[in-house]
This record gives structure tokens, sequence and C-alpha cells, in this order.
């Protein structure tokens, strides 16, 4: 089973629901956690896995031969992120904003372009007692992060269960990490914030067609709007974590919540359970 972890917006405690997830299941089950959060990774922090590998992960990005180039400016045309474009007798490349899609390269009549790797990220791998880890790091200054995310999904295996640290958002790397997944838990905190960024994450997974739930994070402040919501949506809240301050200690501190408080290992299985049963009840449904 796949299960992303995501949230519309950062800092609503993300990477505390799949951590302690994780290590919540690491004994009944083979459990992987991938930190597909490529920007800013931070899952390592609280698992402090040792690393025993790594790959660096490349696009293809055009090269233009001169001397066979007509400027004829088909590249150009062709090119939807404006990476390369035509100046008179010169043709300028933008590495950075490339997606190595290769279209440039295929349509060119001269075939004065070839392709050539640029690294723009790194995938490491490694264990942490009892829980496999993968993390995409993504180059600083680089802005391509869904060619490190998918890097780091083709390292896991299809056994156990997979849980991903979704990026922050409903951008394009957050629609590649979530992608595939069985289930996808949606994060979120009882504020008119938390609400505004629920509802963007929810509009994605539902585009994608993926099952989802809420886990209420940091309950007792603000208001009832996104339970409202849940309701009027049906979408079930899994899990509520409350605001307190022991648990905002451990979190700075680096500490799993269920690492730090071991009392919540319980919560976060019924989680699990919960989210099993909701997957196992719509796969009967599509059968049906
Ligand atoms: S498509 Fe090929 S020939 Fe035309 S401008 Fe681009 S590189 Fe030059
Ligand atoms: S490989 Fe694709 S994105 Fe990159 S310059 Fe060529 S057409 Fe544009």
């Amino acid at each position: 089973m796949i299960i992303s972890v995501a949230s519309g917006k950062g800092g609503t405690g993300k990477t505390l629901v799949a951590t302690s997830l994780a290590l919540s299941l690491k004994d009944s089950h083979e459990v992987v956690l991938l930190d597909c959060d490529v920007e800013e990774p931070n899952g390592h922090v609280f698992l402090k896995p040792e690393i025993t590998g790594s790959n660096p992960v490349s696009i293809l990005v055009p090269r233009v031969d001169e001397d066979r180039c007509t400027y004829c400016g088909k590249c150009a045309q062709v090119c939807a992120y404006n990476a390369i474009t035509v100046l008179g007798n010169h043709v300028l490349t933008f590495p950075q904003l490339c997606h190595g899609c290769g279209a440039c390269s295929y349509l060119c009549p001269e075939k004065a372009i070839s392709e050539e790797p640029r690294e723009t990220g790194v995938v490491e791998w490694g264990r942490s007692d009892g829980v496999g880890f993968i993390h995409g790091k993504l180059t600083v200054g680089e802005a391509m992060a869904p060619p490190v995310i998918r890097k780091v999904k083709e390292y896991t295996s299809n056994d156990g269960t997979v849980i991903i640290d979704v990026p922050p958002g409903t951008s394009c790397p957050v629609v590649e990490a979530i992608k595939g997944s069985d289930f996808c838990i949606l994060v979120t905190e009882p504020t008119p914030f938390g609400l505004n960024d629920l509802t963007l994450a929810v509009g994605t997974v539902r585009e994608l067609g993926i099952p989802c739930g809420v886990v209420l994070n940091r309950a007792g402040v603000g208001d009832t709007v996104v339970q409202e919501y849940c309701q009027k949506e049906n979408i079930r809240i899994l899990l509520t974590i409350p605001l307190e301050t022991e648990i905002a200690r451990l979190y700075s501190r680096g500490i799993p919540l269920a690492e730090g408080l071991p009392e919540w290992k319980d919560s976060f299985l019924q989680l699990f359970d919960k989210i099993t049963e909701i997957v196992d009840e719509r796969s009967r449904s599509i059968k049906r």
C-alpha cells in the first residue's frame, strides 16, 4: 500500500504524521518512508537514518550545434517552457527552465540539437531503526523538482507499506509525489488558512482519483470551519492531534511524536487501520 501525506501548505505537520506513522508500523509491517519534499527534505532530521547509498539525478538538456542550425525557430516554437529561443543568428538555451522533454531535439529539422545530461539533484537511501528511508535533494538554485521526485519513487520496491512525505502546495511536484498512491492523508489545522489550503489539496487529490482523509493537527486553536467542510464534503477526519506544548517541544527537537510519546503509536495504528478499511472498501466497490 502506498500512502502519501500531503497538505495544502507547509508547516501543518506533514512530516510529524509521516514519520510517526512509519515508526508505529515498523514492528508489524515492512515500511519505507520516501521524503519527496525534495526542496526542503527534513524526514532525516526525525528518523536519523544511516545513509548507505546515493545516486545523482540528471535531466537531458539541449545542446545546439550552430554549424548545422539554420535558425528556423522551430525549437523555440515547440518548447512549452521558453527554455530555448532564437535571436537572429543565435540560439539561446536556458537549462534551468528546461523540463528535459526532448521535443526540440526530436523536431529540429537539421538534427542540430543533441542532448546532454545536467545534474539537478541527488537521491540517498538508508535505514533507520527498522524503517527503510529514501529521500531526494534538489540542488540549491534548481527549479525542477519533479525529476528528482520521480527518481526517489523509482527506488522503492512494491513490497510492504510505502509512506510518502509530499511537498507542500498543490503544484507539479505535489502531483508527481502523490500520483500512484492508494490513499492520501491531508494534514491541516483548524483555521481559515488551513481550510483554504485543504480545499485546494482536496481538489488536487480528487482530480487524481485518489481517496483521501484528514488529520487535524493543532486541534484547539482556531474554529470549526475545517470540521464543517469535511462533513459537507464527506471527508473523514481520521486523527486529531491537539495543540500541546510537549508535542511542539518534541517536534522542535527533531523527535518523532510516536517516539517521544509512545502512547501515540496506538493512534497511528488506528489511523492505518481506518485507511486500510477505506482502501479495501473502495477496491471492493470498483470490482462490483
Ligand atoms: S530547430 Fe534546429 S535548426 Fe531550427 S533554430 Fe532550432 S536548432 Fe536551429
Ligand atoms: S527539452 Fe523540452 S523543455 Fe527543454 S528546451 Fe527542449 S523543448 Fe524545451
